[in-house]
C-alpha cells in the first residue's frame, strides 16, 4: 500500500485524524487522488490507514488505526455503529444526522434522514469515489423510498469535486411532511429535499428549539435568522403571546408561513436583513433568538464576524423588556465559547444591562464531538435573561 510519512510533532501524533500538506515529510509508492494509503511515523511505525487527495489542503485523513480497505463490510459496519449511537441516544431516528464525517470515523461523509427519505453527502474524494457501496449499505440497514446525493457543500471544491444532485436509490421525492418532537403536540415541517433553495432542517437545532420553547408561554417573541422558522414555530405551539421570525431569503419566508399554517399557528414572517431589522425595530420582545449563519469560514475573517455578533448582540438586548431573555448561537468553530461570551458580556457593557445565563446549549449528540478534533464542535448557544433590579 503507498502511503506517507508524517513529520514528527504533527496533529496526528495528538490524538487528531488530518495531515496537512505541510506535516508531510516523504511520500512512497506514489500515491494516487483517492486511494487508501497507510500512514507512517518517521521511524516506519504504522499509524493507521487515511484516504488521500493531495488537491486539498487536508491531505489525509485517517479512517482507522489499523490496516483496512474501503469495502462493503467497512461501510456496513462503520454506518451500522453510528446509526446504533443515534438510537441508543434517544435521538428520533426518523429526524436524524445518521453520519456525521470525522465524528462517525467517515470522513467526508454525512447522512440525514427525514422520514422515509434519506440524503447523503461524500465531500471527500475517495468517499464520492465510493458512493455506491455507501448508498447500498444505507439502503440495507434503512429500508428508505429514497436516497438522494446531494453534494451542494462549499466544502467540494476544496477536494476538487464538482456540485451534484443526483437520485442513489428510488424516485424523486417532491415535497413531504414530517414532525419533530420539540414541543408537546409536536411541529410539522414541510421538506423538499430537490428543490436547489431550500434543504432540509437544521437538525442540530432540534433540541435548542424545545428548550426555547420551554420559555416561551406568553411571551412576544423574536426569532432572527429563522430558516424554515424552527424556533418561531415551537414557541408558536408552546403559547407565545405573538411570534415574529426574520430572515433575508424568500424561500425561507416562504417555508416558515406554510410551516405556520400546517401548524394552525400564527407567525408575522418579515423577509428583511436581520442587522437593519434589528437596528430599525421599534417593538419590545421579552424573547430574542439569534441564530445567525457562520460569520467566518476561517480564522481571517474573525474580526469582522465578532464585530457582526456585537452589532446583533447590542441591538438584540436593546429591544428587550425589564425581565426580557435572549438566546443567541454560533455555528462557527473558529468563534470560540469565550470569543463568543466576551462579545456578549461587552455588548451587554455598552447596553448598560446586567445578564445572568440561564442556560447553555451545544450541539445535538447526532453531531458527535471528537475532543481530539477541534473542529468538530462548532455550536454553542447562550441564553441570557436581564436582571431587571441593576
Ligand atoms: N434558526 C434556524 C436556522 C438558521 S440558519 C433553525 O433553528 O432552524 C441561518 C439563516 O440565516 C438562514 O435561513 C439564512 O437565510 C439567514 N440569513 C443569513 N444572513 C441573513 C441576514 N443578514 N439577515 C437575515 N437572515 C439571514
Amino acid at each position: 500500500m503507498p502511503g506517507i510519512i508524517v513529520k514528527p510533532r504533527a496533529r496526528i501524533f495528538h490524538g487528531h485524524d488530518w495531515v496537512y500538506a505541510s506535516e508531510i515529510r516523504k511520500l512512497f509508492g506514489d500515491p494516487k487522488p483517492g486511494d487508501v494509503i497507510s500512514l507512517k511515523d518517521y521511524r516506519d511505525r504504522p499509524l493507521g490507514t487515511a484516504i488521500y487527495n493531495p488537491e486539498s489542503q487536508i491531505v489525509a485523513r485517517r479512517i482507522s488505526r489499523r490496516k483496512q480497505k474501503l469495502d462493503k463490510e467497512f461501510f456496513q459496519r462503520r454506518i451500522g455503529q453510528a446509526i446504533d449511537l443515534r438510537e441508543r441516544s434517544g435521538i428520533d431516528p426518523k429526524l436524524a444526522r445518521l453520519v456525521w464525517s470525522e465524528s462517525d470515523a467517515l470522513p467526508g461523509v454525512v447522512v440525514d434522514r427525514y422520514g422515509d427519505h434519506v440524503v447523503m453527502q461524500t465531500l471527500t474524494l475517495a468517499m464520492y469515489l465510493h458512493r455506491e457501496m455507501i448508498a447500498e449499505a444505507l439502503q440495507e440497514r434503512l429500508d428508505p423510498v429514497s436516497i438522494i446525493l446531494r453534494n451542494d457543500s462549499p466544502m467540494l471544491s476544496a477536494e476538487g469535486l464538482e456540485e451534484e444532485i443526483t437520485m442513489m436509490f428510488g424516485e424523486k421525492p417532491g415535497p413531504f411532511i414530517v414532525e419533530a418532537s420539540t414541543v408537546e403536540g409536536g411541529v410539522k415541517f414541510e421538506i423538499d429535499l430537490l428543490d436547489g433553495q431550500k434543504t432540509g432542517l437544521y437538525l442540530d437545532q432540534l433540541d435548542a428549539h424545545t428548550e426555547i420553547a420551554k420559555l416561551a408561554k406568553g411571551m412576544r417573541v423574536l426569532d432572527c435568522f429563522c430558516n424554515q422558522g424552527g424556533f418561531a414555530l415551537a414557541c408558536a405551539k408552546a403559547g407565545a403571546a405573538s411570534v415574529t421570525a426574520v430572515d433575508s431569503s424568500g424561500p425561507a419566508i416562504e417555508a416558515t408561513l406554510r410551516n405556520a399554517e400546517l401548524n394552525g399557528v400564527e407567525i408575522n414572517a418579515i423577509k428583511h436583513n436581520a442587522f437593519d431589522y434589528l437596528k430599525h425595530c421599534e417593538d419590545e420582545y421579552d424573547l430574542v433568538i439569534l441564530d445567525p449563519p457562520s460569520f467566518t469560514k476561517n480564522k481571517k475573517s474573525l474580526t469582522n464576524a465578532m464585530r457582526g455578533y456585537k452589532e446583533i448582540h447590542l441591538r438584540g438586548l436593546k429591544l428587550l423588556s425589564k425581565e426580557g431573555i435572549m438566546a443567541t448561537y454560533c455555528c462557527s468553530h473558529h468563534a470560540t465559547r469565550e470569543l463568543f461570551l466576551e462579545n456578549i458580556v461587552s455588548a451587554s457593557v455598552d447596553a448598560k444591562k446586567s445578564l445572568r445565563q440561564i442556560a447553555s446549549h451545544g450541539q445535538r449528540l447526532d453531531h458527535p464531538v471528537l475532543p481530539a478534533i477541534p473542529e468538530t464542535e462548532y455550536l454553542k448557544g447562550f441564553v441570557f435573561q436581564i436582571i431587571p433590579s441593576r
